[in-house]
């Protein structure tokens, strides 16, 4: 009864106080009609949840790595294109990246979120122990699976409000495309993408509803470098005099910078895999390659770390009568996050607040917490505190025993490159199970169940609220491009690490999604037949081991 009034009144309202636009030409609406908008577009947002699993589910079970990610795009794509959204294909010379638009003017909202995975993840969801569901494949051992059906739900939801009662601006959506190998959002800056946007909201799993703002201590920028060696071949036994070996090389460079590490700063994160390390033993390798991650809490910083590195590559070099060239494969800046847009998107996460976990849920979390030997506390209860940022103290360059809160270094996400063009945040919601040591079967359990499920319908939530506060209150973009122009950038400004000549990485990982994508391909999710992902592949929910029952 009091349902269907209000329904009278929200037409009536639609009809006759049609929201407009002020003078200014921007959306406004009066506080009353504001809540009741929003009331329904939390309703709304209930109301997908079918279809947040449903693209929750598919995207898991694609289950793709970076730039490699085309099953996923093409899914993703067509969802929105269905929705009435403009596709452009492609974009910034990267086969699987696009932009997804809908609507028209200002304010114009960019949603973006990550899709690709992580090698040799594959990981059985709903299962509270390592069982892959290829062996060697790779999968959504970080939850990538997630983030962009967030948005789409989100922007979907939105743009019926934005319809119905008559507002005007612009919603943009977007992969973060090889997300793992920090490899496209400075291209996406490149080629411009974010030149006429407002404000970009950002948003990756977690185990917990959150936002913060300002820069952080754990977060890292970094750039990604291959050093490739070359030598000269020779039979390994009959005439190794006559050889140079390339793997020599890269193993030298490698001893340098083990030493170094003693004596880098706290925040530095240093790390490498050899990507060839030559063909067969009896042949001196005449050529061998070594990709480095240098992570830095800076931009200088991180500069410097890639000039060390340069010259550990040359020393090598002179050791072995070797050459190198070097490619850049990512890049990402630390992260800074605004200060306007957090605290109006923490206003929402307090209202929406985290999902009604099932004991179904928490015994799942609670196996695998069991499982990983780590604290066994299953799914949160209660929602994070805004995040303040790091304050750096004088002198923490230094260090030395007088230094306090030096920044202590960790992950890094490309946001970072967007974060210093356009004011940005990032959304984590609650789709994980906290406890995963990251980039780990562990952190894909939770990615096809309901946990993950329900934690995108909560994000999804906070998203759209947020999108409509921006919609509906010029204000708070005005902060926060004051803060953006005044606080943030005032004395740092950011220039690209990407170098004349240097390209979009878009060949990495086309061997290895050859070779499991067509086992990968059998397991695909077919909604047609099943309600959920669990259901096709049998799997009893939670499946843990008896003792943690
Ligand atoms: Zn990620």
């Amino acid at each position: 009864m009091l349902k269907s009034a209000l329904a009278v009144l929200l037409t009536f309202c639609a009809v006759h106080v049609a929201l407009s636009q002020n003078a200014f030409g921007q959306n406004k609406v009066a506080p009353d009609k504001e809540a009741s908008i929003k009331a329904d577009l939390a309703g709304q947002i209930d109301g997908m949840k079918k279809q947040a699993q449903v693209m929750v589910d598919s995207v898991f079970s694609f289950g793709e790595l970076g730039m490699q990610e085309f099953e996923t795009s093409k899914y993703l794509t067509g969802v929105l294109e269905k929705e009435g959204f403009k596709i452009e294909r492609g974009v910034a010379g990267i086969p699987t990246a696009w932009v997804a638009s809908w609507g028209s003017g200002k304010p114009v909202i960019s949603l973006g979120s990550d899709i690709d995975d992580i090698p040799q993840a594959s990981q059985k969801p709903g299962v509270g122990w390592h069982d892959p569901m290829i062996e060697g494949a790779p999968g959504h051992g970080e939850g990538h699976n997630s983030g962009v059906p967030l948005n789409i739900v989100a922007a979907i939801a939105v743009k019926k409000i934005m319809e119905r009662e008559h507002l005007k601006g612009t919603i943009r959506l977007w992969p973060g495309v090889a997300e793992e190998e920090v490899a496209t959002k400075a291209y996406y800056v490149k080629a411009g993408l974010f030149k006429d946007v407002d404000v970009c909201l950002f948003t990756h799993v977690g185990a917990n509803l959150g936002v913060g703002w300002g820069g952080n201590m754990n977060t890292n920028g970094l750039v990604s470098v291959e050093y490739l060696f070359k030598g000269e071949s020779a039979h390994a036994a009959g005439a190794p005099w006559r050889g140079r070996s390339a793997l020599d090389a890269v193993e030298l460079m490698d001893v340098g910078w083990n030493f170094r590490r003693e004596h880098l700063r706290l925040a530095t994160r240093l790390h490498y895999v050899i990507t060839n390390g030559g063909d067969q033993p009896n042949v001196v390798p005449p050529t061998a390659s070594v990709w480095y991650y240098y992570r830095e809490a800076d931009y200088e910083h991180i500069m410097r770390l890639w000039e060390i590195g340069d010259n550990m590559a040359k020393a090598a070099t002179l050791m072995t009568d070797t050459t190198y060239t070097s490619r850049l494969l990512g890049q990402a800046w630390p992260g800074h996050f605004n200060k306007a847009i957090a605290e109006a998107m923490y206003e929402n996460i307090k209202k929406v607040g985290l999902p009604t976990w099932s004991d179904a849920d928490q015994a799942l979390a609670k196996g695998l917490q069991t499982e990983l030997k780590v604290r066994v506390n299953g799914l949160p209860m209660k929602i994070m505190p805004l995040r303040a940022p790091r304050v750096a103290t004088a002198g923490e360059d230094e260090g030395g025993f007088g230094a306090q809160n030096q920044p202590t270094g960790g992950g890094s996400d490309d946001i970072g490159d967007i974060s210093w063009n356009v004011p940005t945040v990032v959304l984590s919601y609650p789709s994980n199970i906290p406890g995963g040591p990251g980039h780990n079967w562990a952190n894909g359990v939770a990615m096809a169940t309901p946990i993950a499920h329900k934690g995108v319908v909560a994000g999804a939530k906070v998203q759209a609220l947020t999108m409509l506060d921006l919609l509906l209150h010029q204000e708070i973009i005005d902060k926060a491009w004051d803060y953006f122009n005044n606080v943030q950038t005032k004395e740092t400004k950011y220039k690209t690490f990407i170098r004349d000549g240097d390209v979009p990485a878009i060949w990495l990982n086309k061997g290895i999604m050859e070779k499991y994508r067509p086992q990968m391909k059998t397991m695909y999710y077919d909604p047609s037949k099943y309600d959920t992902y669990l259901e096709q592949l049998g799997i009893k929910y939670p499946t843990v081991r008896a003792e943690t029952k």
